[in-house]
Order: structure tokens, then sequence, then C-alpha cells
């Protein structure tokens, strides 16, 4: 049976490599695939589309008791495995995968001391690296594949209409990771990770009650959290659950549709993004998390807010850098548009390199990071 899937496999790879040179690196490839396979316990990753990116060891922080762990990871084109080291005889290793994410619908984010937080559709992991040089290896391997990822899905979409973003139960069939609420316990995003409902955009400012959804992990307002479901992980009992999960369950399009026009929320998407804390010039410097998409950069109060302070379209503006002298703040930079040059940003980001990070990201897009570091 394996050795004709085997024979599949190879047929299928040469069909696809056009001339030698592909041909010679796609055996390459896949040889090393068939290496870690045996590796691997619980796992069989064996397909011939897939490639190994990256690999290494890396510490992950436990998800509640924020312990460091020991683990090692690897970066395929499509998915992504983290696993523990088990050494079996003094000679022979080998990894058992403790948690698998499809590269499709994940995303990156920076956190501090080499932390960076990777979200699956289904879950997420925080991991931290030695160096912040193996930090931004490793961010720029993630941004690549899920470019790549979200580049080949892109092709596959025919007549979609763009801006249509919903995703509804028949939608994204071929997606096996896709996210069914309530099938496994949700990451609760932490309190001080949004400050508004991230279902209607209320300001929790005005509205001091917070509740979580049990099924998606979402904060969200007393009005948007008045549903309840049965949910899968927890032996389907009901639990409080967002409107946005509740009519998902219930396969209601014409709800979610509704909910969906009537808010005026910034959706990412499965956009590749890049994002971290930079400080905004307003009068005074006010400290926003800033992500940006191939076309947009979005100034948010918290990580998770779903509307904007800020929307700014990057590709009519042009970054510039700021004397440090002539202003109060270090790491300064500017964006300015093009046509005219009246409307400018002033930002200042933490550090040295996060200003050149982001200088480059600005001008060059998330390709310029994704280069930066060559790593397959
Ligand atoms: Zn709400
Ligand atoms: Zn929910």
């Amino acid at each position: 049976m394996f050795s004709w899937f085997l024979v599949e496999a190879l047929k299928i790879i040469s069909d696809a490599a056009k001339h030698s040179n592909d041909m010679m690196k796609s055996m390459e490839q896949f040889e090393k695939l068939l290496k870690i396979n045996e590796k691997i316990e619980g796992e069989d990753i064996i397909d011939p589309t897939r490639h190994l990116l990256k690999e290494g060891k890396i510490t992950k922080i436990a998800n509640k008791s924020k312990d460091p762990q020991d683990r090692y990871i690897y970066l395929f084109n499509d998915i992504l495995l983290c696993c523990e080291k088990k050494r079996l005889l003094a000679a022979s290793t080998s990894f058992k995968v403790k948690l698998k994410l499809e590269v499709h619908g994940m995303k990156v984010s920076d956190s501090d001391n080499c932390r960076f937080i990777i979200e699956g559709k289904t879950k997420s992991i925080e991991l931290q690296t030695n160096t912040e040089e193996d930090r931004e290896d490793w961010m720029a391997a993630l941004l690549s594949a899920i470019r790549e990822m979200v580049r080949k899905k892109e092709s596959f979409k025919t007549n979609d209409a763009v801006g249509d973003r919903l995703i509804t139960a028949d939608d994204e069939d071929e997606d096996e990771d896709k996210f069914v609420p309530g099938k496994c316990e949700p990451r609760w995003i932490k309190d001080d990770e949004t400050t508004m409902c991230m279902r209607c955009g209320a300001d929790f400012k005005l509205i001091k009650r917070r509740h979580h959804c049990r099924a998606c992990g979402a904060v969200v307002c007393n009005k948007c959290s008045s549903f309840e479901s049965a949910l899968q992980y927890d032996n389907n009992k009901m639990n409080k659950v967002c409107g946005k999960c509740y009519y998902t369950l219930r396969g209601d399009v014409e709800e979610l549709k509704k909910l969906e026009r009537r808010s005026l929320i910034t959706e990412l998407g499965d956009e590749a993004s890049f994002g971290n804390f930079l400080y905004l010039q307003k009068g005074g410097w006010v400290k926003y998390w800033v992500v940006v998409t191939d076309q947009d950069l979005y100034a948010l109060k918290a990580p998770k807010d779903v509307r904007a302070v800020l929307t700014i379209p990057i590709k009519l503006y042009t970054v510039s850098d700021v004397d440090a002298g002539s202003s109060d703040k270090e790491h300064v930079f500017k964006l300015t548009n093009g046509t005219d040059g009246r409307m400018t940003y002033t930002f200042a980001a933490e550090s040295k390199e996060m200003k050149k990070r982001w200088m480059m990201v600005l001008t060059n897009g998330l390709e310029g990071l994704i280069n930066k570091s060559q790593t397959i």
C-alpha cells in the first residue's frame, strides 16, 4: 500500500516539475519528508505537495501557567507541527506531535521578550526564541508560508465576490481545519487584548461587563453574548456563545449576513499581516497596536479590537526617516501622502530594530520582511 502511494507520489512530483532542476529539488524535498516522517510519532505527513520550510528548537509558553516548555517545530508549506522531543535510545530520538496547525488562516504577531504568537483557525500558541534574530527568522518564514498559501487559495477562487468574507457552513469545504465553533476549547482572548465588544464594537469604557464566548473565546458585550448553544468540547452542554457562533452552529446564513451588514468591523480575514505596538503622534504620543497588510495599515487601541482608530492605504503613502534630534522620541519615521504631501503620520517604534523592520515593510510590503532572511 505504502509503495503504491510512493510511486503515485513520485509520479505527481515528476508531472509537476517542469525541468530537471525542479525535478531534482522536488525529489530531495520528498526524501527529506520521508526522513522526517520516520521520526514523527502519531502523524503521517507524507504528501507529494508538502515540503519543509524551516525546523528547529523553540520554547513554547504554556497557555495558563506561562511555564516555558522545550519544543521542536517543523514548518511545512501547508502545516506547522509543534513537537515534543523524546529520547528513545541513546542514539535515536523521536518527535511526538503536540499540536498541528494549518498554515491556511494562520496569523502571526510579535510579543515582548523574543516571543511571538501564532494563531491558527482552531488553536493558538505562544513561542519564544533565544535571540531577536531567531524570532525574525521564524516570523519571516511563517509570513512567507502564509502568503504563499493565500496566493494559492486566491488562484482557486474564480467567481467569488471580492469583499464577501463571511464564513458560512458550506464555505471553504475543502478546508479540514476550518473553524467550527465549539469543536475545541477556544483560547480566551484576554480582557486587555480588546477595548471593545469583538462582535458589535461597543466601547468597554461605556459598558463595563465583559463576557467570553465559550465557542470562539471572543470578548463580547452583554447583548452579544445572550445566546446559548450546545458545545462539542463540553460534552454538548449548553454554553453562552456570541451571535456569530450561535448562527454559525445553526447554519443560519441569513442571520449571519444580517450581523455582518450591521457591523462596522475591520476584518483582516485571511490576509497575511504584520503587527506590533507603535506610538503615533497625535498632539502627544499615543500607543497603538499597528497592523499592516499588503494594502492597508490599521491603528487599533488593542490587538483584538474590531474597529481601527485609523486606516491608511499604504500604497498612496511613502515612508521616510525622521531625524531623532527633531523629536522627543527615538526611532521615529513618517508616512506621507505621495500626491500632495499634506497628510503625514508620524510614528515611533520601541527599538532601533523595530523601526528598521517597519520601514522595510512599509517600503517593500510584507515581501520586504520575508525576503530579508532566506530560510528555504
Ligand atoms: Zn456587542
Ligand atoms: Zn463566538
